[in-house]
């Protein structure tokens, strides 16, 4: 049986990912992460899908089915106390995953050296663990390394992002938000390097804007500022304005988890095909303007889940500045190439 180590598994791609593992069966895995609450959450409603499916007897039953090719493991990857116990599960398991990183615009900008610490420096640790004990890693990296579109110099031509071909193009050092990116960027780069060199086993993911089930918390109900699908539901769930950044005139393709999890499956399963391949992962169906998705959001609440008399949430425009704070920069298209 293949023995993975998934990092960052209790977040949201992570939880849909090590469900469907499970579920496809053949893998034994170990989900590492601070937290493992989602991946919980993920299980009891896979298992109560199953017995919807099946008539299985109770759910119970049904998620210790599942679980029992499973171990998880509380670690903080970027501790160095618990770095040796990080090398010794990296060096029981045949193939690495890292879906570790600090994950959302508002934090890049109000805590830029977390953001780095998290997304490149135990990320680079992880890295090297793998390189040292020869693991296949699948380091799963972002769209946004692509940065900005060249659509902003040559205005109505649509650009798609491939990942042979593409220039990455980041804003001035002032504008923060870009130390994901480019941490992310630095961290694919060494890896091709080593693979060049040292014949190193990676593949590397960009995923392009997922969604679905479990995506985030409401920042009604836990601390922090989510990606703007929350937002948007919170605010329509407590009757609060839906606030557009810069006029929501930037654009986005929306991708159903469900969907890039099979990509990511496959990924998985096809070393040799997949093996130094860089895959851009996501759809360019669904391109919207984020003031064309608040506006379809709340149009759909208001017909389908909207209780009678409650008032629904205005539309209202905010700076970048006013809504992130001082450093925000954003990505106004975000079209790739998806042939691979
Ligand atoms: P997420 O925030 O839901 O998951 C990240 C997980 O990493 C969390 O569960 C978190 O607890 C864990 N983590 C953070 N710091 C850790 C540490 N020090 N030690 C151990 N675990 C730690 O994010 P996600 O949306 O699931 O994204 C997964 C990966 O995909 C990330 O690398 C992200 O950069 C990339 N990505 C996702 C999207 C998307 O649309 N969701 C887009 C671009 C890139
Ligand atoms: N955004 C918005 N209102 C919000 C939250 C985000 O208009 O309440 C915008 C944000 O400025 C960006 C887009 O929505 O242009 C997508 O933001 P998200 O945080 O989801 O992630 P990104 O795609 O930028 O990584």
């Amino acid at each position: 049986m293949k023995k993975i180590l998934l990092l960052g598994a209790g977040g949201f791609v992570g939880s849909h990912l090590t469900i469907e593992l499970l579920k496809r069966g053949g893998f034994s895995l170990t989900a590492l992460d601070l937290t493992h609450e989602k991946l919980d959450e993920g299980l009891r409603r896979a298992a109560q899908f199953e017995i919807e499916d099946t008539r299985a007897e109770d759910t119970s039953g049904a998620i210790n089915r599942m679980v029992s090719n499973i171990q998880y493991v509380v670690l903080d990857i970027l501790a160095s106390e618990q770095e040796a116990e990080l090398k010794s599960l990296i060096s029981e398991h045949d193939t690495i995953v890292n879906l570790v990183a600090v994950c959302n615009p508002a934090l890049y900008v109000s805590d830029p050296i977390y953001t780095f610490d998290v997304g490149f420096r135990a990320n680079l640790k992880v890295f090297d663990i793998c390189a040292e004990l020869d693991k296949r890693l699948i380091q799963f990296s972002t769209s946004e390394v692509y940065g900005k579109s060249p659509s902003i110099y040559v205005k109505d031509q649509a650009f798609h992002f491939n990942e042979e071909e593409s220039d990455l193009i980041m804003g001035p050092i002032n504008r923060h938000r870009w130390i994901y990116a480019t941490g992310k960027q630095l961290l694919e780069r060494i890896i091709h390097a080593y693979g060049i060199k040292h014949d190193f086993r990676y593949s590397v993911i960009r995923p392009f804007n997922y969604i679905g089930e479990m995506i985030d918390y409401l920042p009604s109900q836990k601390e922090g500022s989510p990606r703007v699908f929350s937002h948007f539901m919170d605010a329509l769930l407590n009757s609060r304005p839906m606030k557009l950044v810069n006029g929501g005139h930037q654009k986005r393709c929306y991708t159903y988890i469900k969907d890039a999890t099979e990509a990511h499956v496959r990924i998985i399963e096809r070393e040799e095909a997949c093996d130094k391949e860089i895959f851009n992962v996501g759809t360019n169906d669904n391109e919207t303007s984020i003031r064309n998705f608040a506006y379809r959001m709340r149009e759909i609440y208001d017909q389908e889940f909207r209780l009678e008399g409650q008032e629904l949430s205005p539309i209202v425009d905010v700076s970048g500045k006013e809504f992130y704070g001082e450093g925000y920069d954003d990505i106004d298209r975000r079209l790739l190439d998806n042939s691979k």
